[in-house]
């Protein structure tokens, strides 16, 4: 079996054939997080979440793109908006995140993050940008310590302020942590970095753009997940127009071949990594 850890069936996207592809993952035995990125796709991660004994898992927070700080913000295709109508949000609600978060499919916090992408173009405007995505992010992980809960990162263009806000972090909680660096695409030093910090690396169709050939073969087998970031980073050879969790297969496979172990146990130590991380049975 394989576990994609993270996936977003949640978004409108899928609105149209969700339920059908669940059932057919489920019946291949591709266990799937859902990832939520705002309180709209967080609720609807959950909502999927509980029509399933086990297999779908969901998890909460607000995305660095999804923050409309007021000085820069991403530009989305209306033409998606099918099942919501305003990603964004200008404030963290603390409780609203946190009192859906109780819910028991919970199993993290996620996706929150750095991203430098989308950002303003005067110095004074970047430096509050920045500030404001330092203060969301620490917001979020102070959620998950209250709740035990490990953290989904997403980081963009960014690894270098995240690590500094990590170490900052570590001195206050005063113990490691427990999550997952997801779409990694730096360094092996900022890996191992992550790593000795107690996170897990994820790997995604981005493999197939941004060459990871080299960490992917120092690294340890059982400190990754594989990922699909589904609907996006579809693999070259997935046969769909869209990807989905059983496009984490094709990952498994293309960290097998530069390993050069088998694709079964890239399949199991990623699966048991995954079910360890996030605290899921069977
Ligand atoms: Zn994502």
């Amino acid at each position: 079996m394989y576990f994609d850890t993270h996936a977003h069936l949640n978004f409108p996207v899928f609105a149209k054939n969700r339920d059908k592809l669940i059932e057919e993952c489920l019946r291949k035995d591709f266990w799937m997080l859902n990832v939520g990125t705002n309180l709209f796709t967080s609720k609807k991660a959950i909502e999927i979440a509980r029509n399933y004994d086990e297999g779908i898992y969901a998890s909460v927070g607000l995305h660095p793109i999804n923050f409309d700080t007021g000085l820069s913000r991403m530009k989305i295709d209306e033409s998606e908006a099918v099942e919501e109508e305003n990603p964004f949000e200008s404030e963290f609600d603390y409780e609203a995140y946190k009192k859906i978060a109780s819910d028991e499919k919970v199993v993290a916090i996620g996706e929150i993050g750095l991203d430098y992408y989308w950002k303003p173009k005067t110095k004074i405007k970047l430096e509050k940008f920045k500030e404001a995505q330092n203060i969301l992010f620490r917001q979020q992980v102070k959620l998950a310590k209250e709740l035990d809960l490990p953290i989904i990162i997403h980081c963009r263009m960014a690894h270098n302020d995240l690590l500094e806000i990590l170490a900052y972090l570590s001195t206050i909680y005063g113990s490691k942590f427990r999550g997952v660096i997801h779409c990694f695409t730096g360094n092996w030093e900022q890996a191992k970095t992550y790593m000795a910090m107690g996170f897990h690396i994820g790997f995604n169709g981005i493999i197939f753009k941004f060459n990871q050939e080299d960490i992917i073969k120092k690294i340890s087998l059982d400190k990754v997940l594989i990922e699909t970031d589904c609907p996006y980073l579809l693999p070259p050879k997935y046969q769909k127009k869209i990807n989905d969790p059983m496009g984490v297969k094709y990952i498994a496979e293309e960290i097998a071949k530069i390993k050069n172990i088998g694709l079964k146990e890239v399949a199991d130590q990623t699966t048991q990594s995954g079910k360890a991380l996030f605290g899921v049975a069977g």
